[in-house]
């Protein structure tokens, strides 16, 4: 697939997975159409040689080609990346009412970078859980779609110190604003479920995980279009490229995508990276005490959106180890384990990147500054496979509003498919002679 084809898509899918659950079902829709078939996990399975795959957890996902190889000689091939942002969600008591506006409170999810959410048409989207009549618990994804709610900043003659140390009160500045009445949400709620799903049985609102979200769309910028920007490109950019490859390659090798929920908050959940997601499917999948030896011969590549080097703030960065924009993919290195990726996982994806004639930049964060981390370590930790952590760069992260390169997903997409269809065993082709 062509840079922009595969860019348009992108797009698509950022605008269309405005919370991890709306992500995943964005994904198992598009898998669906290519011949995955969908798995419940209360199932019992009998999985076909050179067959596609899929189960969801929550805002989770797992999908695998089962491939034409014996598992024990060809060892798996296994991205992972992270269907959650940092936002702000909905809390269950929300209702708030002062200055005749009806105002949402709200919890911070994850790291969020808080300033950019301010004066921005926000909408609300997420899973809600009801109970019907005959009293039958059930959930159904909902999405405002259109910009209902907002944060109004602070005028500066109310506050003339604003561009000197204007700080953020977590719990009294970030309320959102909603309506001029004040109607309860979970009735506003209700009201827009039955507009989206038709077949609704009368039910009531028990409970909801829903985040508010930017309604700007995605788009290239750039006065070639050489950007690429959005929200929650972190990480769905990499959930993306993970798809597209698995989409694209020859389908032979035993392949696998994993997409968590939950990263930005540390991934120990029960669809989080930390939790049982992952090594509840490949027990299934390498029966009989196999999956030691399987993952032995097996590689993870943790994709994951790496710093880029900020035109206004170069001096964040270690000199030799600092990622452009449309470089190409990056290899994350960090000495304190922070990265998964060894001296041996790290040269196997460059050898991925040179087969796919994809440049490839290599990140390590200055000795003065935390790096952040991604689900690589954990599931490195987890299961004891040798994991790569990568990712396009990005500016911005964590922001309401990211901004990537326009190549970036694109080159990562295509060293990923390189990666799927490699025939020798990965990990084996690391070992070194003493
Ligand atoms: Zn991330």
């Amino acid at each position: 697939m062509e840079r922009d084809e595969f860019n348009a898509g992108l797009l698509d899918f950022l605008d269309r997975s405005p919370s991890p659950y709306h992500a995943v079902a964005q994904m198992a829709a598009r898998l669906g159409d290519r011949g995955f078939v969908r798995l419940a996990e209360r199932d019992s399975w009998s999985l076909k040689p050179v067959g596609s795959y899929m189960v969801v957890r929550g805002g989770s996902l797992v999908a695998f080609h089962t491939g034409s190889a014996e598992y024990l000689e060809a060892g798996l091939r296994m991205v992972g990346a992270h269907t959650d942002s940092p936002c702000l969600k909905v809390k269950p008591l929300p209702d708030l009412c002062s200055a005749h506006s009806r105002q949402l409170a709200v919890e911070v999810y994850g790291g969020a970078l808080l300033a950019p959410w301010f004066d921005r048409d926000l909408s609300l989207a997420g899973r809600v859980t009801l109970e019907d009549q005959r009293g039958q618990l059930f959930s159904r994804l909902v999405d405002f779609q259109r910009p209902v709610a907002q944060i109004p900043s602070l005028a500066i003659h109310l506050d003339r110190q604003a561009n000197e140390n204007r700080t953020i009160d977590r719990q009294r500045d970030l309320n959102l604003v909603l309506a001029s009445d004040c109607e309860p949400f979970a009735s506003l709620l209700l009201q827009r479920l039955r507009e989206q799903h038709a077949d609704l049985p009368k039910s009531r609102i028990h409970a909801w995980d829903i985040s508010a979200y930017d309604t700007q769309p995605a788009a290239l910028i750039g006065v070639r279009g050489e950007y690429l920007t959005s929200a929650r490109l972190d990480n769905l950019l990499s959930c993306y490229a993970g798809m597209q490859a698995l989409l694209a390659c020859d389908r032979r090798q035993p392949t696998l995508l994993v997409c968590n929920d939950h990263e930005e908050v540390g991934s120990r959940s029960a669809t989080g990276a930390d939790g049982s997601f992952l090594r509840d499917i490949l027990e299934r999948l390498c029966p009989g005490g196999s999956l030691p030896r399987v993952l032995a011969r097996s590689l993870l590549v943790s994709a994951d959106n790496a710093h880029a080097l900020h035109p206004n703030y170069p001096q964040k960065h270690d000199g030799n180890h600092a990622p452009r924009l449309n470089g190409g993919p990056v290899l994350k290195v960090n000495a304190n384990q922070r990265y998964a990726t060894s001296d041996q996982s790290g040269a196997l994806f460059r050898r991925f990147c040179d087969a796919a004639k994809v440049p490839m930049q290599t990140f390590v964060a200055r000795n003065d500054l935390a790096c952040g981390s991604t689900i690589g370590p954990l599931v490195a930790a987890g299961l004891g496979v040798a994991t790569a952590d990568v990712g396009c760069p990005q500016w911005g992260m964590h922001s309401v509003r990211e901004t990537a390169g326009a190549d970036d997903a694109h080159l990562l997409h295509r060293a990923l498919t390189v990666f799927y269809n490699c025939v020798a065993p990965p990990a084996v082709a690391a070992e070194s002679a003493p």
